[in-house]
């Protein structure tokens, strides 16, 4: 039968025909086992062995498909008892499976080849040992082993493992053989079962004894035993006997001994080896404190160092780093407490609430150094879920998150407050009520206190710095009567005693004039020093910035209230920003600035710490910080509006640690920072550190830069925030999080953001921010210069929505065109008008939406005839700023209440949350009164993607990502949530289609976006994120993001609005929340409506590709768990799967 298949290749190759034939009658002899006929067997087999020997096309044909030569050969080795047929039938295997690839190994482990070798092996242990037999079986087991996937379990239930082990330890001087033992043990213990199990039967000892020093013979034999070593060593138990025998100094003493000795580099691939198993022992604490106490550190900080000018040797340094990294000692920051430096006294605290947890810790607790090892059961889970970003769908590797419940996707038309409480409201809508006269065609504008402040005075005045302060009293803070009084600011800028004449000359347009200081009063305040003072002209900025005015802020300032009473005002806030012209290219990361530059400095700190200086410079926590003045320490400063550096510590000469304050009632968030230097020196660089990082990753290690403003170049007519810094990396460093604020992970630790940077001035004072800052202040500054913008064709009223916790006042804008005339049918087209309801800054750290907002409004005050026709079209409901207090206190994330108001909607505390609470209020109210908004949007930042995208809300597309069987739910659903991110992507260049997503989370269901498209029915409900770092697409492709850009993008998110009212139908107008615009479907790209096995629009793969420079997230205390972080490029064997050896695949597993 068998031949008759194979009858037309016999006829055509002769050779083939005969082995083939040979094939044939072992099968013959296989099926009748009675007639043991030993010798034909031995013979044949001997014929096949010497014919595939000779000629390669006779084993393709064995090996071919529809074949049953395997079957045959195993089937032989099987059932025959004789020594010599089976080192024929292995030698014939041996032949079979050298070349070939993973093809015909496939086909051995299909037929169940495995287990017969290995029941071999174990049979054959019974008998007087045969060399020659082991030597085949085992070098047979290596080839096969890595090609499968249960080779680990089918090995240790078939009783093989001790056999290898036993068969190494007795031919130790054998290298012949003991070779591939090793290579065999090497498989097995790939296995985390087989490891344990391996060292109970003394393989580390074996392995122990193979190791050793330099050595030019058997280098292929040491090589193996050093990877057979590190995978056992990834047993916690394998790796505590190593650790306690002392394994840990032989390790460094080999390491060190081959180091030396490998002149020529030719044995790489070893000293890699050597590092791999030290690496595996300090995956447990016990190793970590072995390591340290045999001087670890240091022997691998100058190995390393030796290796650095050697290209070729990177991978030991790298795994060097990562080990050093591993073993630094952790730290506690150096805080008293990480909880914020300001508390604020809340009207009420929620039992079992966040803030009512903060406090009720005994202090200290909440920052216990957690360098134990005993918790890798909650590591699992390590780097996913503790990120806490707005909408980040991209981070969540599993769908676990996405709303499932069909109902609970579903708009609920619910109303949570009577109406008659909702009425209040009507103050906010005045324009749906109001009569216009013919000669009332006057804009509301402001019902803000008009402002006694004249915007033509021009004062002297005085320059904010760092130099020459004194401690000042904290002012407390101001209780509601009695408004900050204007000489409670000071804005000075004092030149230690006499003139600069540097500064004088390069200055040349300062005019320097002690008597004048902002206030003219005598008392305490800037006069004290106005002998030292330099009094400056400030440059005329209006003309380069229409919607600032220097003294229009200070005003604006008198009215801010912050929790720390601020007095200074940052010079950047004050001055302005104009855009730059240049284009500010993404940065390309220079090779190895993590791991052979800044994390080898970091070491150094312990290895040298001696150089260390230590110096605290700065410090919230301790007012009367003496504020050293050797003319060696940069001075600092952030105690001014959205400023947050809490402390800053001088470790080096040139190298400064920062830590940035808590947001406040809380203990953690930190991302956002704002503060000033001075007192630097020109053509120096100086590495700062901001230690305190949470976020597992940043754009700052793909290409962003943090923003400076030079008061020097301010000065001199460049009054910007520019992208600077160098050598800009951001890792995992050694200050332990404590789990409190880790959202009760162990083990965790903060990450530090780096960058290097070298002033260019003398005498300068600079500024450096995450992104371009956009205070409070500014906002109200702004909001007064658009309502002069005003003419008589805008409606525009700017309300207070509510006042905040912190006692500022809430802004609400309407915007619409006046009537066109008081006839009935021009009042009624006005009333009949759609609400586009806006919001933006619910994030104080999220600084961009408020330049994007800042596009929006210009945008829709300006003169131009698409504005007009905006405005005509709709009435603007615009929350500029949903969080004032947090901008105001350089809070990241958070209100005074110590929470995320974004998370909020759904149940907003009218004391706690009054913006949140009036905002959802008054579209309750909209939506009562028949006006439910056609659009609502919420303008955030994203710091970890690219471009400007928007997430929506959808029914179907929810439902298609989780794979739920859809053919059951038959939803009709509108498509008009597309439209506007889809106009968008076709206006505006930093906008990108391929990033939004329509997914409703469950993690997100009480963000504005969510509550107010389920609750108030807004179909168009919108976050829009804009990223803090650049563009990867369209005309910005590769350049960072700025302010104009930023502008510009509110202003294309308004034009977007009039070309979806084109798209709109006059019914949809009226009632414009449950119809399907078929007008719209025009726009509606086909290939972009999801359909039901792939919507595009949910990504869920990391927002960034893995970087090339590894950066090892993992090293901390997670044993067993630890992935392969570092790619082995050396070893790319593929090794049985140890999560396959389970009971379940215990069955299955024997063949
Ligand atoms: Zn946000």
């Amino acid at each position: 039968m068998w031949q008759e298949m194979n009858k037309p290749k016999m006829a055509t190759e002769k050779g083939a025909s005969r082995v083939l034939m040979l094939l044939g009658q072992l099968e013959r002899l296989n099926e009748e086992p009675k007639v043991s006929d030993t010798d034909a067997t031995r013979q044949i087999t001997g014929k096949i062995l010497h014919i595939i020997q000779t000629q390669e096309k006779t084993r393709k044909e064995v090996m071919s498909k529809g074949s049953s030569g395997m079957d045959v050969i195993l089937s032989t080795l099987e059932n025959t008892g004789d020594l010599q047929t089976t080192l024929n039938v292995l030698s014939i295997l041996n032949e079979l499976l050298t070349v070939g690839g993973g093809r015909r190994t496939g086909v051995f482990v299909s037929k169940g080849g495995t287990a017969i070798l290995l029941q071999l092996l174990v049979s054959s242990s019974k008998d007087p040992l045969n060399e020659e037999l082991m030597l085949h079986i085992h070098t047979l087991l290596f080839k096969v082993g890595p090609k499968d996937r249960k080779f680990g379990v089918k090995a240790r239930l078939n009783g093989a493992l001790n056999v290898t082990v036993n068969q190494a330890k007795h031919n130790l001087q054998n290298h012949k053989l003991l070779l591939p033992c090793l290579q065999v043990l090497r498989v097995y213990s790939g296995n985390l079962v087989n490891a344990v199990s391996l060292g109970k039967s003394g393989a580390l000892e074996l392995m122990f004894e193979i190791i050793g020093p330099f050595s030019k013979k058997s280098t292929t034999l040491l090589k193996v035993a050093l990877d057979t070593l590190a995978a056992l060593l990834k047993s916690k138990m394998n790796a505590r006997w190593a650790v306690d025998r002392g394994y840990i100094p032989t390790l460094l003493a080999i390491y060190q001994d081959w180091h030396r000795n490998d002149t020529r580099h030719r044995h790489m691939i070893i000293r890699k080896s050597i590092l791999g198993c030290i690496k595996n022992l300090t995956n447990i604490k016990l190793g970590r404190k072995a390591f340290i106490d045999a001087n670890g550190m240091r022997i691998l900080y100058n190995t390393s160092t030796e290796c650095l000018p050697v290209r070729t040797l990177d991978p030991l340094v790298n795994t060097s780093s990562l080990i050093m990294r591993k073993c630094f000692p952790k730290n506690r920051l150096p805080l008293p407490t990480i909880k914020s430096v300001y508390q604020y006294p809340l009207p009420r605290i929620l039992a079992g609430g966040p803030v009512a947890q903060l406090y009720s810790l005994p202090p200290g607790v909440d920052d216990v150094v957690d360098e134990s090892d005993e918790n890798e059961a909650t590591e699992v889970d390590t780097e996913n879920d503790t990120e806490n970003e707005d909408d980040e769908t991209g981070h969540k590797t599993q769908n676990d998150d996405i709303e499932t419940d069909i109902n609970k996707l579903r708009p609920r038309q619910m109303q949570s407050r009577p109406f008659d409480e909702l009425r209040v409201y009507e103050r906010f809508c005045l324009e749906f009520t109001q009569y216009f006269k013919d000669n009332d065609f006057q804009s509301p504008g402001s019902v803000m206190p008009p402002s006694s402040f004249d915007p033509n005075r021009h004062h002297p005045l005085i320059i904010p710095t760092t130099q020459n302060r004194r401690p000042k009293n904290i002012q407390p803070p101001r209780s509601n009567d009695s408004p900050l009084e204007l000489d409670s600011i000071s804005i000075s800028k004092t030149l230690e005693g006499k003139p600069n004449p540097d500064l004088a000359c390069s200055l040349g347009q300062l005019v320097l004039d002690g008597d004048v200081s902002v206030n003219g009063e005598s008392g305490d305040g800037p006069q004290e020093e106005s002998g030292d003072q330099a009094v400056i002209e400030v440059p005329d900025t209006a003309a380069l910035l229409p919607l600032h005015d220097p003294d229009l802020y200070l005003e604006m300032v008198k009215g801010t209230r912050s929790v720390p009473a601020y007095t200074e005002v940052a010079y950047p806030d004050y001055f302005g920003h104009v855009a730059l012209n240049l284009r500010e290219p993404i940065l390309e990361r220079a090779y190895g600035v993590q791991s052979r530059t800044k994390i080898f400095q970091d070491i150094e700190r312990l290895i040298h710490p001696s150089d260390i200086l230590d110096r605290v410079v700065y410090d919230l926590d301790n007012q009367s910080c003496p504020i050293l003045d050797n003319g060696e320490s940069l001075k600092f400063n952030s105690k001014f509006e959205s400023g947050n550096l809490r402390k800053a510590i001088q470790i080096r000469k040139f190298e400064y640690d920062l830590i940035l304050n808590s947001d406040i009632n809380s203990n953690h968030y930190h991302q956002w920072f704002y503060f000033e230097v001075g007192n630097m020196r020109p053509g120096v660089r100086y590495r700062f550190n901001i230690i305190n990082c949470e976020k597992s990753n940043s754009q700052f290690n793909y290409g962003m830069q943090v923003l400076m403003y030079s008061v020097q170049e301010a000065i001199n007519g460049s009054p910007q925030w520019v992208r600077t810094g160098s050598d800009i990396c951001y890792y995992k460093n050694h200050f332990s999080r404590s789990s409190i604020a880790a959202g009760g992970q162990k083990g965790k630790s903060y990450f530090s953001m780096t960058f290097t940077v070298t002033f260019q001035q003398k005498d300068d004072v600079c500024y450096f921010a995450y992104h371009y800052p956009y205070t409070y202040s500014t906002l109200k500054m702004h909001l007064q210069k658009l309502s002069g913008l005003c003419t008589s064709e805008i409606y525009y009223r700017q309300d207070e929505l509510c006042e905040t916790l912190g006692g500022n006042s809430c802004p609400l804008l309407t915007i619409t065109a006046m009537p066109e005339s008081s006839s009935n049918e021009h009042i009624s087209q006005f009333r009949s008008r759609p609400v586009v309801f806006l919001s933006s800054r619910v994030h104080p750290g999220e600084t961009n939406s408020s330049w994007v907002m800042k596009g929006s409004l210009e945008f829709l005050m300006s003169s131009s005839p698409q504005a007009q026709s905006l405005r005509e079209s709709y009435i603007f409901k615009i929350i500029p700023m949903l969080n004032p207090d947090g901008v105001i206190n350089g809070n990241h994330r958070c209100s005074l209440s110590g929470e995320d108001l974004n998370r909020q909607w759904q149940n907003p505390n009218a004391e706690l949350h009054p913006t949140i609470y009036h905002a959802k209020s008054l579209l309750q109210y909209l939506r009562a009164t028949g006006r439910t908004p056609l659009v609502f949007c919420d303008y955030h930042g994203h710091s970890r993607k690219k471009n400007v995208f928007m997430y929506g809300c959808s029914v179907k597309e929810t439902v298609w990502q989780t794979n739920v069987n859809t053919s059951n739910c038959d939803l009709h659903e509108d498509l008009g949530y597309r439209t506007l991110p889809k106009l968008l992507s076709q206006m505006a260049p930093a906008f990108s289609l391929s990033s939004c997503s329509f997914v409703v989370e469950r993690s997100k269901e009480a963000t504005a976006r969510v509550v107010v498209w389920r609750e108030i029915g807004v179909q168009r409900s919108y976050t829009m994120e804009s990223t803090l770092c650049g563009c990867d697409q369209g005309k910005y492709k590769g350049l960072q993001i700025g302010t104009r850009e930023l502008e510009e993008m509110g202003a294309q998110f308004c034009v977007g609005l009039l070309r979806l009212r084109r798209f709109t139908t006059p019914l949809e107008l009226h009632n414009h929340n449950s119809h399907l615009l078929d007008m719209e479907n025009d726009l509606k790209d086909p290939r972009s409506i999801p359909n039901i096995t792939s919507p595009t629009t949910y990504v869920l793969e990391e927002d960034e590709p893995a970087f090339l420079e590894e950066v090892d997230y993992s090293a901390e205390s997670n044993d067993e768990n630890d992935p392969d972080f570092e790619p082995d490029l050396q070893d790319n064997r593929v090794l049985p799967d140890p999560s396959s050896d389970s009971e379940l695949s215990r069955q299955d597993s024997l063949t």
